[in-house]
């Protein structure tokens, strides 16, 4: 049996009293730890309910209560009162750990009935011996440790237990090769022996097999699958880029007609040219700001859809009539937090196209809260399409806790089709390798099992709780600064509930509110997910003007990650962090005083070589400014540039296919391709995708064509970078070659001319 460290917590004011309350309960307590457990006493329940994750640890609750304690009367005691409160608060988390009262005899009649219910026993103190009463409670928590872990990581612990010889691979077995070498032990101590006991191979029977879906790996996918709400889950270890491929290799065959999101993640786009299809592009809108708004919902009707076909010049005498587009692909929360309301779509599209597919890279969590209703993909007692596979593909490690790469695929089955899973499983299996690390099939098992009810709506209620508290705290930051000072604003909407998590109808955008900027929206059609924090910094307004001062983020970003902390994602005034179920008050307070110190050292000039160490020796031409100054020098330029304008627009501009995408990328597999540079690219046909960070969304697909939007951003990139190095705005698909005496230079991979 593997020792874990779940003590039994006991509380009781008298753990460290001399009297006979006192000695009674030291009793237990030491015959508890006789028996090989482990005691945490406490004296109020004021030191645990700070701490969840002492309540998580534990592995049962002995809370004490005295008769003496009691007042005579009708109303509840407040002893009684704690305690009820404090048993609410474990069980709003945990419906099994074993709770007990201990207390005399008489106490129970002094119990109301809700706490009653909750409680695995009452003790009653000095009647039976210590001894007894300890193997009992340990019997119940053991019992209660035993049902925690969900199939497969039960059994990859009970096999790495086993202490078995292996001769297959991996070859370190079981992590002994790594002892042979000090590079190795250091290895080995880092990471710990469970961590390579684990790593087995698929050979090993007993644990299932990830590539055919059977044993504890199917028990467990389909454990995951009813807790998602879904009729098929299957666990995938190389991230949604993989669940994605997967999806639409079971799905699209070359010459198909899709429908994507223009806003897509690279592996759809990866996807397009493996499966060689041919994509209608779905724009979304966008603010000023850079941020990624909502497809209108008039984009998704049979008509608009053929209206796109029909002026698709890789259609060109196509009836589009005739045309049944094989799938649509939807970044179901994009990195900012923008939903749609999937009823509304299946509705609009059940009978025209077969396969939905929700890219939910970043919304697992919504299916735990009532919070998020129909605004992802699969949620309970909704109504099935008639004729409609739904998809979603989730990373696991993005936002529940899962290690990096672990991601899933779930499948909702139609009233009238269903997923045939010997077929899905081709495409699966073309896209996983035949040895799966177990630790993130363990980690989907485990992130799954953790967002079982009511853990993990717990979960996700503190998500919302903890980024309403942050958004209120900014505010108040804000006011307290008034009306003449400066300080970040928070994207959202401006209503936002004095206390709680208030209700998800605040967070729905409507038609041309001047916060999101998106312009006229349907009803009901968008939310906003309140756990993904846009910070805008000042600058750029949303209608695209800039102010006569301004701080671009990623001077603020690298101000946060000298203080440790480290944002998710940079834009040009605003920068992104989320609310994961791993983030606490504390590091949210964190970068509330960051932000205070970066304000500070903004509005007195400080030295740069005093604020920015790290940054300064990398790039010591910047040592002697100021931040304000280069807060200021950074404005000017964007300024000067109209980036603001320039990349909106320039995402919004007419881009034209020139070809298929597997097409144009076939150039590259017969080596015709030329490397063109910016000044020359006007006109030409790209092989690569190119992606500017920020935003990162894909800006050429390839087999496009180069505007000359696009060739004036480049080249705004090129002079900015030469201007301020450190800086630079990373643009994935240029090469770069630094040319002796004259600098970088850019090109980008195209058609052979
Ligand atoms: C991150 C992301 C993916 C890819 O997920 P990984 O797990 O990193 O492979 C897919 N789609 C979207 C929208 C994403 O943001």
């Amino acid at each position: 049996m593997l020792r874990f460290r779940f003590p039994i917590v006991i509380i009781d004011e008298d753990f460290r009293s001399e009297n006979t309350s006192g000695f009674g309960i030291r009793a237990l307590a030491e015959a508890i730890e006789k028996e090989g457990f482990e005691v945490l006493g406490a004296t109020s329940y004021g030191d645990l309910s700070q701490f969840a994750q002492q309540q998580s640890r534990a592995s049962a609750f002995i809370l004490s209560i005295d008769d003496e304690e009691f007042t005579p009367g009708p109303e509840l005691d407040p002893a009684v009162l704690n305690l009820r409160k404090f048993i609410q608060e474990i069980r709003f988390k945990n419906a099994d750990i074993p709770i007990y009262i201990y207390g005399e005899t008489r106490t129970s009649q002094h119990i109301p009935n809700d706490v009653l219910r909750e409680l695995h026993g009452f003790i009653h103190m000095f009647e039976d011996t210590p001894e007894f009463v300890a193997r009992h409670i340990i019997r119940e928590a053991r019992s209660y440790l035993d049902g925690l872990a969900p199939p497969f990581f039960k059994a990859l612990m009970d096999y790495a237990q086993d202490g078995s010889y292996s001769w297959h691979c991996p070859g370190h077995s079981g992590g002994v090769a790594f002892l042979k070498s000090p590079v190795g032990q250091m290895f080995h101590q880092f990471f710990g022996e469970n961590m390579l006991r684990a790593d087995v191979c698929n050979s090993v029977e007993e644990l299932g097999q990830l590539l055919d879906h059977t044993g504890p790996v199917l028990q467990s996918e389909r454990n995951a699958a009813r807790i998602f709400n879904a009729d098929h889950c299957f666990f995938v270890t190389n991230g949604t880029s993989t669940s994605n491929k997967m999806v639409w290799h079971h799905t699209v065959a070359p010459g198909d007609v899709v429908v994507v999101d223009r806003n897509c993640h690279k592996s759809i786009l990866h996807s397009i040219i493996m499966t060689g299809a041919v994509p209608v592009f779905l724009p979304p809108t966008r603010n000023h700001y850079g941020i990624i708004g909502p497809i209108p919902e008039s984009e998704f009707s049979p008509e608009a859809i053929r209206a796109k076909i029909a002026a698709n010049p890789l259609l060109a005498g196509v009836d589009p009539a005739t045309v049944k587009p094989r799938i649509l692909t939807l970044t179901q929360s994009t990195y900012d937090g923008v939903l749609y309301n999937t009823e509304t779509i299946k509705h609009a599209l059940d009978g025209y196209i077969d396969t939905l597919h929700f890219d939910e890279a970043w919304l697992p969590h919504a299916a735990f809260h009532t919070f998020y209703g129909p605004y992802h993909a699969m949620g309970k007692k909704r109504p099935r399409p008639k004729d409609q596979l739904v998809f979603a593909t989730q990373s696991t490690h993005k936002l529940l806790a899962g290690i990096s790469q672990a991601s899933q695929v779930l499948v909702q089955d139609a009233q009238e089709r269903k997923l045939d899973r010997h077929l899905f499983n081709e495409a699966y299996l073309m896209h996983t390798s035949t040895s799966p690390q177990y630790a993130i099939i363990a980690s989907c098992d485990v992130a799954a099992a953790m967002m079982e009810a009511p853990g993990g709506p717990a979960l996700v209620e503190e998500s919302i709780q903890e980024s309403l508290d942050f958004r209120r705290a900014m505010r108040k930051v804000d006011a307290d600064f008034g009306d003449q000072d400066w300080w970040f604003t928070v994207w959202g909407p401006e209503t936002l509930a004095a206390e709680g998590i208030g209700h998800s109808r605040d967070w729905v955008l409507k038609a041309n509110e001047p916060w999101h900027g998106f312009g006229d929206l349907a009803d009901g059609f968008n939310l906003l997910d309140p756990i993904k924090c846009t910070l805008i910094t000042p600058g750029l307004g949303v209608n695209g003007q800039f102010a006569e001062t301004g701080i671009p983020a990623s001077i603020v970003t690298k101000f946060l990650a000298e203080h440790g902390v480290v944002v998710e994602k940079t834009g040009l005034y605003s920068f992104f962090i989320m609310f994961t179920i791993g983030i606490t008050k504390g590091r949210w307070n964190t970068l509330l005083t960051a932000l205070q110190q970066f304000k500070d050292d903004h509005d007195r000039n400080a030295p740069l070589w005093r604020i920015l160490p790290e940054f300064c020796a990398a790039h010591p031409r910047y040592e002697r400014m100021g931040l304000r100054d280069l807060c200021q020098a950074i404005h000017q330029t964007y300024a000067k540039g109209d980036i603001a304008r320039l990349t909106t627009e320039m995402y919004l501009s007419d881009i034209v296919p020139a070809m298929k995408p597997s097409d144009a990328y076939a150039h590259i597999a017969h080596r015709k391709t030329e490397r063109v540079p910016i000044d020359q690219l006007e006109g030409r046909i790209t092989t690569s995708l190119l992606t500017p960070y920020p935003p990162g969304i894909p800006l050429l697909i390839p087999g496009e064509r180069f505007n000359k939007k696009i060739c004036d951003y480049l080249r705004f990139t090129r002079e900015f970078n030469a201007a301020f190095p450190g800086f630079d705005t990373d643009v994935h698909g240029l090469v770069e070659e630094e040319v002796p005496g004259e600098g970088r230079r850019y090109y980008v991979d195209c058609i052979q001319a």
